[in-house]
């Protein structure tokens, strides 16, 4: 592979010409075909069009045609985002032949910005998971030990940038899908503010939750795709108007930054010595650190387990075989027809929340169930802006241990258990980062979580460059 640590070095390489955009992406390819038969971490491998696009760029350096900003970054792409004329199966049988028929906003937006795009990654299907082992199209290995889950459910997103199959790759986040895997893989990965980036043309999985956002080897290459994606969109009007600027964080003074901690959550950690020591990092380069009692540590997760089943049920109600995706040859009947397509479209994991998501909405319960969770949820996001009057950034693990076997069965419960650091930030809005800790080679990742208030990315990105500079960079 070609050497380098960031975009920025790779693009001042392409520049001075050491190597052609074509030689990048032949050999990630190269990568890919030998990898993908093991790790599983791609479903569709976008050969053609990522050379034709490395040749295009090529010919702008040739021809000294100003590039975009990220020229020569290889992405790959979650398979539930849209990228014109190619496959879309977000993981599931019910769209095992859907061809996209236009871009999603944050394609437009990457190849507006010179990026290539060399593939569609594997998910848990329609992105409901921790490990990727619920996608139709098999689960995927983690690069850093094949015999464990990578993460999900942007597991093959994950597994795509740990492997060098491409430099950044694109994930959604509706309960920590980007964070986890970046956690289970030794990656950066950022979920940004509610709004912070658009979602149109993404697969709707619980919209009030959903954000797609980058995982990345390093801060640099990650906030600078981030500002890429980030911006207003009139085809998602719950798209904020906020600009991320990433000259910004510069100006941000470290010491400043207020850090709110929760002991108890290292505690529960299978290694709360690893969080401890980089606490003790940011307190010698003089953070203020408060200790902090959140607000009902659980209560996340259970809003989040109402609120995202029901949101999911409304939102796959779509998905029924008649317009496009699966549908089965049996059609005596209407309702045989839409039984048999989503009864063989869907995959197990999909059905129970969609059970769970149309009881709580359901005419009985909804007062009990999901009201009283928007009502939750509502609290839970007065009680953070409280807080956030007081510190700046709270630091948390993002996962309970690192990478899980693929052998070991977990119950579904035990499985959104997972979610309990993560779901916070998705249930409040607020945008969260997560960075691999220190680990020796053989050993297993961890990832730490620093969550901002709402639009603050740039306190992240911060935190983020400031941590790799100090105990990331070789
Ligand atoms: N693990 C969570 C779930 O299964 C998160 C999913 C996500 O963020 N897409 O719902």
């Amino acid at each position: 592979m070609h050497q380098y640590s960031n975009l920025q070095e790779l693009q001042a390489n392409l520049l001075m010409k050491k190597f052609s955009m074509e030689d990048v992406v032949l050999a990630y390819l190269d990568k890919i075909k030998t990898d993908q038969p093991t790790l599983n971490d791609f479903i569709t491998i976008m050969e053609e069009s990522a050379l034709e696009q490395a040749r295009l760029l090529d010919e702008k350096i040739a021809t000294g045609v100003k590039l975009g900003e990220l020229a020569g970054t290889v992405l790959a792409i979650k398979d539930n985002i849209l990228v014109k004329d190619q496959l879309c199966t977000a993981g599931s049988k019910i769209l095992e032949n859907y061809i996209a028929p236009y871009n999603a906003t944050v394609i437009e937006k990457l190849l507006a910005a010179d990026a290539i795009i060399i593939g569609k990654t594997n998910m848990d299907e329609l992105a409901c998971g921790s490990s990727n082992q619920t996608s139709y199209f098999g689960p995927v290995k983690n690069p850093v030990n094949t015999d464990c889950v990578p993460g999900g459910s942007s597991g093959g997103s994950a597994a795509a940038v740990a492997a060098e199959h491409c430099a950044v790759a694109l994930g959604s986040d509706t309960g920590g899908s980007i964070r986890q895997p970046a956690s289970f893989c030794g990656l950066w990965g950022l979920k940004g503010t509610y709004g912070a980036v658009s979602r149109y043309g993404v697969t709707a999985m619980a919209s009030s939750f959903d954000q797609i956002g980058p995982l990345a080897t390093n801060p640099d290459d990650l906030f600078r795709v981030f500002e890429v994606l980030q911006g207003q969109d009139n085809n998602d009007l719950t798209t904020l108007d906020y600009k991320f600027d990433f000259k910004n964080a510069e100006k941000i003074d470290i010491k400043k930054l207020r850090l709110g901690i929760v002991p108890e959550y290292f505690a529960k950690t299978d290694k709360p010595e690893l969080y401890q020591e980089l606490l003790e990092e940011l307190k010698a380069a003089g953070l203020e650190v408060k200790e902090l009692t959140l607000p009902e540590p659980d209560l996340a997760l259970a809003i989040y387990y109402i609120l995202q089943p029901a949101e999911l049920s409304t939102n796959l109600a779509r998905l029924d075989g008649i317009r496009y995706g699966y549908h089965s040859a049996a059609r005596e009947t209407l309702d045989a027809f839409y039984r048999n397509n989503r009864g063989a479209g869907f995959g197990p994991e999909i059905k129970r929340r969609l059970i769970l998501g149309t009881y709580v909405l359901s005419a009985e319960y909804y007062g009990a169930y999901y009201k009283k969770a928007q009502q939750a949820r509502e609290y839970l996001r007065a009680e953070y802006r409280k807080l956030f009057e007081n510190i700046d950034l709270i630091y948390i693990p993002t996962t309970l241990g690192p990478a899980f076997r693929l052998d070991e069965k977990m119950d579904p419960l035990q499985m959104y258990l997972e979610d309990i650091f993560t779901v916070s930030a998705n249930v409040l809005g607020i945008p969260a980062l997560s960075l691999p800790l220190p680990y020796a080679d053989g050993e297993l990742p961890r990832g730490a979580q620093f969550m901002a208030a709402w639009q603050r990315e740039d306190q992240l990105q911060a935190i983020g460059q400031f941590i790799y500079n100090k105990i990331h960079k070789k």
